[in-house]
């Protein structure tokens, strides 16, 4: 049975103290309203009004490539000319659209009123709107607010602006003992699977944020701990620190060995023996490696850039780099949160080229100057870098396909190699 040795940078600090390059010039990423995406399938009974634009519209609507007759759960409150020059009061018509709505779809129990652009420009205050439409709706519906605009978010800075709004309303525990709560939307499969491996190991007190259900909300208390599932969620571990809860310092679970890594904090903070750790692990981490290992061989010594985009880009590096043993260019991260990142910044060479926040050019002109294999990116930028001959691989894949797990690793190690496959077939 072939067996990965991970590698380990030489440096035990790996990225730790190498200088950043901090850039704050034009970027290219999506806004925050994508995580609707994502979201309003994880939350089953939540429905997310966009109070923006028809461009909002457009973006969400096309993104999500929903048919209007299925009944989406989201939606946009359009602000026309007569809201932006001040004729209209927003207000009112927002109030009106939201009893419009609740009265037609009964199933809706929680509703996110989403800012946008727009609504930023005419300072429409969504918190006051969301707390008067709570007070009038529930029992029936919560309505929660939450910025998901391009001037204050990026992409999945969407999700955790969600996340820490709800984790506002999450209920006290009354029931004794360590409990676990896993932060970050993750796909159903991967819940199953991971809860499956958490209950072999003896842990039986946990539960996942957000919940499949608005009406599910995990309660937290004194001894909950939770450990984050996704590393753009710095917002929503404030919030639940602030309300007591302890975060576990993890490596994200992409791979074997980050899965095992992110396992086995928990398993230490939960006190459970390394033999019945090692018993539930095993196999699937075999499998893990196993199926990673068949892309390694076309992989490795292959050199990667990765551009800003989805705050996955540190860890996900360290997987390849790591486990596919891919040589490290250029890692690029819209921010770098120290903290949330510390373990995995170790785990990185540390001659790796780090930067924070973006300026298109410079950075544009650096890869021209790398010549990587493979670029990771956001959509924008993929069809003018491919153009120039670059390989490339759309960051907002790694985002919606379930790569979490030690089930998954080989489908995430597949994002990398098809694209350098498909290369091969056109130049042959
Ligand atoms: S929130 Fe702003 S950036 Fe996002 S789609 Fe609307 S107008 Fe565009």
């Amino acid at each position: 049975m072939s067996q990965v040795i991970p590698i380990r940078s030489t440096d035990a600090l790996g990225c730790t103290n190498t200088p950043v390059i901090s850039e704050k010039g034009q970027r290219e990423v999506f806004c925050g309203l994508t995580g609707i995406i994502w979201l309003h399938r994880k939350i089953q009974d939540a429905f997310f009004l966009v109070v923006g634009s028809r461009t909002c519209a457009h973006l969400i609507q096309s993104a999500a490539g929903v048919m209007i007759f299925a009944e989406p759960r989201f939606g946009t409150a359009i602000i026309d000319e007569r809201d932006l020059a001040g004729i209209a009061d927003a207000n009112d018509e927002l109030d009106r659209v939201v009893s419009e709505l609740l009265a037609r779809r009964q199933d809706i129990k929680l509703l996110f009123l989403v800012g946008s652009c727009p609504s930023e420009v005419i300072k429409l205050d969504l918190s006051r709107a969301a707390e008067r439409l709570s007070r009038q709706h529930m029992p029936h519906t919560r309505v929660l607010s939450y910025s998901g605009s391009g001037i204050e978010t990026t992409f999945t800075q969407g999700e955790d602006a969600c996340l820490a709004a709800l984790a506002q309303t999450l209920p006290s525990r009354t029931t004794q003992g360590k409990h676990l709560l896993i932060v970050g939307t993750l796909a159903d499969v991967v819940e199953d699977q991971l809860s499956a491996l958490l209950r072999k190991m003896g842990i039986e007190r946990f539960d996942f944020f957000p919940p499949r259900r608005s009406t599910a909300l995990p309660a937290i208390g004194p001894e909950t701990v939770c450990v984050l599932a996704q590393p753009f969620l710095a917002d929503t571990a404030k919030q639940l620190e602030s309300k007591g809860v302890k975060r576990l310092d993890a490596p994200f679970p992409l791979g074997a060995e980050g899965t095992t890594q992110w396992l086995r904090v928990i398993a230490q903070a939960f006190a459970i023996d390394n033999n019945q750790f090692e018993e539930a692990t095993q196999a699937p981490r075999q499998r893990a490696e196993q199926s990673v290992a068949r892309h390694r061989t076309q992989l490795q010594g292959k050199s990667i850039t990765f551009l800003p985009d989805s705050q996955l880009e540190i860890p996900l590096a360290r997987f390849v780099y790591q486990e596919l043993h891919m040589k490290l260019l250029e890692v690029g991260t819209p921010y770098l949160h120290r903290q949330i990142m510390a373990l995995e910044l170790e785990q990185l060479p540390s001659n790796t080229r780090l930067s924070e926040g973006q300026s298109l050019e410079l950075q544009l002109d650096r890869c021209d100057a790398d010549q990587p294999d493979l670029i990771v990116c956001g959509l924008g930028l993929a069809n003018p870098l491919e153009a120039k001959g670059f390989t490339t691989k759309w960051s907002i894949e790694l985002v919606f396909t379930p790569i979490q797990g030690y089930e998954q690793a080989g489908d995430l190690a597949a994002l990398f190699s098809r694209p350098l496959a498909r290369k091969l077939k056109l130049v042959a």
